[in-house]
């Protein structure tokens, strides 16, 4: 029988990106959330019912099957609900050498002073923890943090707001994008303003992916 300690509910997972932080990043998207920001770009992320367990232990193997990343991008949902399954497999990332970029809806102090003791103990296997959910109408531009009511929150000595600024000044700056087409019918776009997308275009770029 699993143990439900060690399963990540995922929604979603992106081998390869540019646009998630500091050099080439694994993106893992985790399943669930009960924050209901009115602004919420990843809806399909709030449902808290099983939508892809998967075993801590696989998806580190599968993480450490991707060569040349630098670390690895965790979004949701909100994933310091699933806190302790994440501290196992962040535990096994840390250990490999890879960087760790987590985005939550909590702030840096809600976790320290209301959070759980899971939640608490997780902070040590992140590099850089984004904090604060997304607000619209503090939203940004070219930059890692979606709004600016979210803050960089360096918890190791990996990074500095020097790297931030770097990559935020090249990579993003240059306007670039990366669209993941997968087999279901979906294309996850990163780095594009939602209310920006051509239609026709996305239609034309998956159709041509089909060919
Ligand atoms: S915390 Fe994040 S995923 Fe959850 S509703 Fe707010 S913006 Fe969406």
């Amino acid at each position: 029988m699993n143990d439900m300690n060690n399963m990540l509910n995922i929604n979603q997972i992106i081998k390869y990106s540019r646009a998630l932080g500091p050099g080439i990043r694994a993106g893992i998207w985790l399943q669930g959330c009960q924050q209901n920001c009115p602004d919420c770009i990843n809806p399909d992320t709030h449902d808290l019912s099983a939508r892809l367990l998967v075993q801590t232990s696989s998806l580190f193997d599968w993480t450490s099957s991707l060569e040349g990343i630098e670390g690895v991008t965790i979004s949701g949902g909100e994933p310091l609900l699933q806190a302790q399954a994440l501290t196992s497999y962040l535990t096994m990332v840390q250990e490999a050498g890879l960087s760790v970029i987590l985005y939550t809806g909590y702030t840096h102090n809600d976790i320290l002073t209301r959070g759980s003791a899971g939640q608490k103990s997780i902070l040590p296997y992140i590099d850089i923890l984004i904090d604060g959910s997304f607000n619209k109408e503090f939203a940004v531009s070219f930059r890692l943090k979606g709004s600016k009511n979210q803050n960089y929150v360096f918890l190791s000595d990996r990074y500095s707001s020097v790297n931030i600024n770097k990559y935020e000044s090249s990579y993003l700056k240059n306007n670039s994008k990366e669209i993941f087409f997968s087999g279901n019918q979906t294309a996850t776009i990163i780095g594009w303003n939602n209310d920006n997308i051509d239609q026709n275009l996305m239609q034309l770029l998956y159709e041509s992916c089909l060919l």
